[in-house]
């Protein structure tokens, strides 16, 4: 048996945003490896064996599934939204640097619809012109390098994209970026918080950065802000695709 390891995004949430590519992938799969919600998504069956693992586990998750593919197994590794956004298809490309023999294994990265896309879409076209997309986790780098990105961003004017806004063991970090923005921007920016987007939870919503407050944000949310041209019409906020 040939072995082969897929890196697979699951998109925001609803199945039928999961690509035919990956329903492919995962029906031929012997192995489903990843952090226990994704897994959760996979329907089992025979012949099919699910790793579901911690959060923190990233590399190691990503050795393991390099050593069952090696071994024959056909293993899809799972993401939300997309492998290659803040998800595992990094990490099994550094656990791949020091195993220069797993090399030439068949590995196949298969996009899927990130958060922030799913969220654009359902506001509107809040990203219809240029945009930035920041992770506002400190997990993995120092919360100074995220300060002056945003501030970077803001001064370029750039609509944003915010993933892992805020976690119950770092809530001051998102009061922070929110100064940041309002001292960069000023109050009647618009921002949008849209959580569990495609979800039966799914709740979006739209406010000045004046009428904005941390609480508005957790983890299942992606924050969207504006550009300086953002603007709302109707039930929708949309970024005129001419700015600057
Ligand atoms: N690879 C994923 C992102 C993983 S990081 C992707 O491409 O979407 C996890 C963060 O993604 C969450 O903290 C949240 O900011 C965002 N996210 C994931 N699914 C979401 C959803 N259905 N609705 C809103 N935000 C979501």
């Amino acid at each position: 048996m040939t072995g082969w390891l897929a890196i697979a995004g699951l998109g925001p949430g609803d199945d039928r945003l999961v690509t035919p590519e990956v329903t492919e992938a995962l029906a031929q799969a012997t192995d489903v490896v990843g952090y226990i919600p994704y897994v959760a998504r996979i329907t089992p069956r025979p012949g099919l064996t699910l790793h579901p693992s911690d959060n923190r586990v990233e590399l190691d998750r990503a050795c393991a599934a390099l050593t069952m593919a090696a071994e024959g197994k056909r293993v899809v590794v799972v993401s939300s939204g997309d492998p290659g956004v803040f998800a595992m298809a990094s990490a099994v490309f550094e656990a791949l640097e020091d195993r220069p023999d797993r090399q030439s294994l068949d590995i196949r990265v298969l996009p899927g619809i990130t958060a922030m896309l799913a969220a654009a879409a359902h506001a509107g076209a809040p990203l219809g012109h240029d945009f930035c997309c920041i992770n506002l986790s400190d997990n993995l780098k120092p919360w100074e390098i995220i300060e002056t990105r945003l501030r970077h961003a803001a001064k370029a004017d750039f609509a944003m994209a915010f993933y892992n806004p805020r976690s119950a063991s770092r809530p001051e970090g998102f009061a922070r970026a929110l100064d940041i923005f309002r001292e960069e921007c000023g109050p009647d920016r618009l921002i949008t918080f849209a959580r569990a987007v495609t979800t039966p939870e799914e709740r979006i919503t739209t406010v000045t950065l004046g009428e904005a407050s941390p609480d508005m944000a957790d983890m299942r949310t992606v924050v969207i802000l504006g550009n300086s041209a953002t603007k709302r019409v109707g039930r929708w906020v949309y970024s005129p695709r001419r700015a600057g």
